[in-house]
């Protein structure tokens, strides 16, 4: 039997009570954590958003309340009116916040009862997921869970607060839209009121923005839901936020610096860190052949280091082949690896081919020597190879002979997993980088023709300009990447504002001009009618947000997430429809599955 609120108002929350509150009469509610029941005295953990506080329910002093809690299970919903007392000594809780402190419960009021749970909530999170995601509103009880949300809060009030007063006007731009740029597949939406014609949920506010700068904006900005109907590989949501940003009339290197203040004050405020500034710049091309990726950790070094001219015209044919056709051959080097078993160094060369590598040579560096199935290929550069990857006793390098990017590719990816295998990321470290200088398009072999390396919309290089007819695959592009600790947390561009370069960027992608009309013809429009120059950025807000929390997965900094098959357990969705519906939206199903 539960009990009304009444007249009852709370005075504490739970996790505030420290032992200066000792001696004054509070009035606690929140969820029954835990009961402890010591055949006479019995214990409740009471439970807020706040943390947690002893209750103690003593038959001397709290008769009625004393009876009631017998019945009182895990989740019930209580209040309680009693006295805060110090603990008795020796019996303090020191891993609890109040662990100096308990409530010795004079009433007790029940205010609701709860189902046994499907689990426990504690911090262990070594429940199936599916059954997490089913009792959502089970799971965001975990105290860790909801300091993650507390985070997420104050990441987005930093960024309001820090745009804000920089400016920027927050703007809200249309779901229901037509296709935007990204690239990705569109979630589409029937519209009832035009049969046969579909809206497209926006993969970001992209033409939006830019059209705000034409209205004259300046400076727009918006914490935004995108949605991109992409197979849920990796660590990804169908639909996610970005913290949308665009201005007019800056360049490159005048924005970079507003953005940057930003993040300085999301840390500040987040994490109680100055982050240094400038944030150091690499470009695209010494990321790749450094660090073998376009988001390089950098708070680790082991650089590769290329080592072709070693083995040009050498006694190992397979790599002298390699360089003898433009190839190239890169070294890394992990520090204190050495000591793997052959099982070990056998399984690096299939990790290696899964990662698309031709081969993989492994060498063992010790004291009396190098040991490598490849050893007596090596013999006349063995001191000049260790020398240049600076290699010493206990080291193990692993070397791969390919084209330069899938070289680079390859080593990039044991940088990054052995690094961490072997303890060379430091745990506290924080490394920001903007990549920049990126190459405008990249080539796609399979559809013979040039791709925006970030979306069409991008500017080159002033000086570029020309090899758009030329050279397409030399010029750069005004894009930059922000890096955290080897994630991409951000990415934006300076925009192209004049239609002709538009236009003739859209000829160079293959992008026929009635397609471009069709497709983007109110943004071309637009360009006509003083456009200013602009540039802007989005970043991941998910993706961030878990970084700083420590997460893994976006899906602990998520409310409400969806499951790796875009499933949402709770709510069942997606879901069938009736056929009234169906009808009213003009839509026939086919099962293409059959
Ligand atoms: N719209 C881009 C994206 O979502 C970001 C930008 O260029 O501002 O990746």
């Amino acid at each position: 039997m539960t009990d009304v609120l009444g007249d009852w108002k709370r005075s504490h929350a739970c996790g505030e009570l420290a032992a200066g509150h000792a001696g004054q009469t509070v009035t606690l509610m929140g969820w029954a954590h835990r009961r402890r029941d010591h055949g006479g005295l019995i214990f409740v953990d009471l439970r807020d958003r706040t943390g947690l506080a002893q209750c103690v329910f003593d038959p001397a002093t709290g008769g009625g309340a004393h009876i009631r809690v017998q019945d009182v299970r895990n989740e019930f919903v209580l209040a309680v009116v009693g006295e805060v007392a110090r603990r008795p000594a020796g019996t303090e809780n020191p891993k609890l916040p109040t662990g100096q402190i308990e409530v010795h419960v004079r009433e007790l009021r029940v205010l609701n009862e709860s189902r046994p749970l499907p689990f426990q909530i504690d911090d262990e999170r070594e429940v199936d997921e599916l059954l997490r995601l089913q009792y959502r509103y089970l799971d965001l009880r975990r105290p860790s869970l909801y300091r993650n949300f507390a985070m997420r809060d104050q990441v987005c009030r930093a960024v309001r607060d820090y745009l804000h007063g920089h400016g920027f006007l927050e703007v809200e731009t249309p779901i229901l839209t037509r296709s935007t740029p990204e690239g990705a597949r569109d979630f589409l939406v029937p519209s009832r009121l035009n049969p046969g014609a579909f809206y497209a949920l926006p993969q970001s506010p992209q033409l939006f923005k830019q059209l705000l700068m034409v209205a004259g904006f300046e400076r727009y900005y918006q914490i935004v839901r995108c949605f991109r109907d992409e197979d849920q590989r990796k660590d990804r949501q169908l639909e996610f936020t970005q913290i949308d940003i665009e201005t007019s009339f800056l360049d490159r290197d005048d924005f970079l610096p507003v953005i940057e203040g930003m993040v300085a004050e999301v840390f500040r405020r987040v994490k109680g860190v100055e982050v240094a500034r400038p944030f150091p710049r690499i470009s695209y091309t010494e990321a790749m052949d450094r660090y073998g990726s376009d988001k390089p950790d950098l708070r680790f070094g082991l650089p590769l280091v290329d080592v072709s001219d070693l083995f040009r015209g050498g006694d190992f044919q397979a790599f002298a082949q390699v360089v003898a056709g433009g190839g190239v051959v890169k070294a890394l080097r992990i520090p204190g690896a050495g000591g793997l078993s052959r099982k070990d160094a056998d399984d690096l060369v299939t990790t290696a081919k899964s990662f698309g590598a031709k081969g993989l040579v492994w060498i063992k560096v010790a004291a009396d020597g190098i040991q490598s199935p490849v050893a007596k290929f090596l013999e006349g550069i063995r001191q000049a190879l260790l020398t240049r990857v600076d290699a010493g006793a206990g080291d193990l390098l692993l070397l791969v002979g390919d084209a330069p990017q899938a070289a680079a590719t390859v080593l990039g990816r044991f940088r990054v997993d052995l690094a961490q295998k072997h303890g060379h990321v430091p745990s506290d470290g924080l490394s920001l980088a903007w990549v920049v200088d990126f190459p405008l398009v990249e080539w796609d072999d399979e559809a013979h023709r040039w791709n925006s390396m970030h979306h069409p919309f991008t500017a080159p290089r002033d000086e570029d300009v020309g090899l758009l007819a030329t050279d397409p695959g030399r010029a750069q592009a005004k894009a930059y990447d922000l890096v955290l600790n080897g994630q991409e947390i951000g990415g934006g561009s300076i925009r192209i504002h004049r239609q002709d370069l538009q236009q003739r960027v859209f000829e160079m992608l293959g992008i026929a001009k009635d397609e471009a009309r069709a497709k983007f013809g109110f943004l071309l429009d637009a360009l006509e009618f003083g456009a200013p120059p602009m540039g802007g950025i989005a970043f991941g807000l998910d993706r961030l947000v878990a970084i700083l929390a420590g997460e893994d997965s976006i899906r602990e900094v998520i409310a409400f997430p969806k499951t790796q098959k875009g499933t949402d357990p709770m709510t069942e969705a997606p879901a069938p429809v009736t056929a009234v519906q169906l009808r009213e939206l003009h839509i026939h199903v086919v099962d293409s599955t059959r």
